[in-house]
């Protein structure tokens, strides 16, 4: 059965990278009627906090990527790190080691001098035959792997390829600290064994953790899982992204008026493909997901296509669930909709022309609370002229139905008074009314606006 995990340090919020992970490991697991599953490496204490964790598991459920078991945490699992340590002690995998920290940084000093890569140089690796140092006082020991002295370290990587690396270039890990806390790497390979993952999906910051940890599997007699390292995403300028190309945690993408769909839909092409398709649904993603189609090198996040598709998915949803949110929104802002005009309707009229549902909040709330006129906007299009056009508008707005038939005669009637073309007219009215040069149809706008919304903005 495939088993597979998302295994975020808790040290910050789940960022798009993150959330990339999290999206592939679970897609694979519900391609394959396997178990996904949630732990949170949060072994290192100064730089893990509760907020974090918490700031995750938002992300996580946000998204909608539900986890089969979990969340485990790691600070709970000590014992069973320790319990493992014991073990390899007495097996002869791993050794007490009483190197001092100082000891080792002149050995370190002493190999690059003499040109070699620093390592540690194996004086209390037992090896048969040979008679170790004298146990020194008072020093704590830390635990290391006895790493293989030879061969190589091979895996067949799911994105990258064949991957090998020799043993020769890896000295012996330190897996316990000398107070006797387990170390990064060795807590990994215990829960991936434990937890019998079958897939390890992550990051290729990790790539170099892998030889270690299948060398400490095997030596465990545990089995290896596949590994499929993802490349980095790149910011828009094609740097390593990172705050400075702006939103840092998937919540923001919440925020700042993002449907998850299309988040999802975003993040699965980050990287992956599928023929030339660019939408599809999250359902339709499991469905197609594969590690074969996987790119290898680095993706490029692009704001304008996440805003694409963003647009695509606001324009499927309903425009009940839209005015729920906008709702939401502008009470965020102070802006009480239960007053103004059917929300649902002035709604109908935005959904299509926005990418955000910032945007969409945006463009409503002028229906409810008077929109301040920009200096600009006021000099370009409602000097003295263009004031008299919206004066002899609103004699012609004392009509006896309000819609859209109506309005738009009196529009084109006024313009034929004036002998001025419709955008003469259209445009300061659109001013006036809702702060902006441009809108949908200026009758609907009215329609919509009201009569006494219209009459009182215009007569201000
Ligand atoms: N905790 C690691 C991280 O946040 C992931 C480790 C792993 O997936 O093996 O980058």
């Amino acid at each position: 059965p495939v088993r597979t995990r998302f295994a975020p340090s808790p040290t910050g919020f789940l960022h798009i990278g993150g959330a990339r992970t999290a999206l592939f490991s679970w897609a694979y697991a519900r391609r394959h009627g396997g178990q996904f599953i949630l732990r949170i490496e949060d072994t290192d204490v100064a730089r893990s906090t509760p907020e974090a964790v918490q700031a995750i598991l938002d992300g996580m459920n946000w998204l909608e990527l539900g986890w089969d078991e979990g969340p485990f945490y790691q600070m709970q699992r000590m014992d069973r790190y320790k319990q493992v340590i014991a073990q390899m002690l007495e097996s002869g995998a791993a050794y007490y080691c009483y190197t001092t920290p100082a000891e080792l940084d002149a050995m370190r000093e002493a190999q690059r001098t003499r040109g070699e890569k620093p390592r540690y140089d194996g004086t209390w690796r037992p090896v048969a035959g040979k008679v170790l140092p004298a146990v020194p006082e008072g020093v704590q020991p830390v635990i290391r792997f006895k790493n293989p002295l030879d061969g190589v370290v091979a895996w067949d990587d799911l994105v990258k390829g064949r991957i090998e690396i020799a043993n020769a270039e890896m000295d012996d890990l330190v897996i316990a600290r000398a107070d006797g806390t387990p170390t990064y790497n060795f807590c990994v390979v215990v829960d991936d064994w434990d937890m019998g993952i079958t897939q390890v999906i992550r990051g290729d910051d990790h790539v170099n953790n892998t030889p270690r940890q299948i060398n400490i599997l095997k030596a465990l007699g545990a089995e290896v899982p596949q590994y499929a390292h993802l490349s980095m995403i790149l910011g828009d300028d094609g740097t390593k992204l990172s705050k400075r190309h702006g939103a840092v945690s998937v919540m923001q993408y919440d925020e700042d008026g993002y449907l998850k769909e299309a988040v999802i839909n975003y993040l699965a092409r980050l990287g992956w493909s599928h023929g030339d398709d660019e939408v599809f649904s999250r359902e339709q993603f499991v469905e197609w997901f594969d590690l074969d189609h996987i790119t290898p090198s680095a993706a490029q996040f692009n704001t304008e296509k996440l805003k694409w598709l963003n647009a695509h998915y606001i324009k499927a949803t309903a425009s009940d669930v839209l005015a729920a949110d906008a709702k939401k929104r502008l009470a965020g802002r102070g802006v009480d909709v239960s007053a103004g005009p059917d929300l649902v309707a002035v709604i109908a009229l935005y959904r299509d022309r926005v990418s955000t549902l910032v945007e969409l909040a945006d463009a409503v709330a002028p229906y409810y609370v008077e929109p301040t006129i920009s200096e600009e906007l006021a000099a370009q299009h409602l000097d003295a002229s263009a004031r008299g056009s919206l004066a002899t508008l609103s004699a012609r707005l004392q009509l006896a139905t309000w819609d859209k038939a109506a309005l738009s005669a009196a529009i084109k009637e006024t313009c034929a008074e004036l002998g001025v073309k419709m955008p003469q007219v259209a445009i300061p009215l659109r001013v006036k009314l809702l702060g902006v040069a441009q809108t949908p149809s200026i009758d609907a706008v009215l329609e919509v606006l009201g009569r006494e919304r219209v009459l009182a903005r215009l007569n201000a």
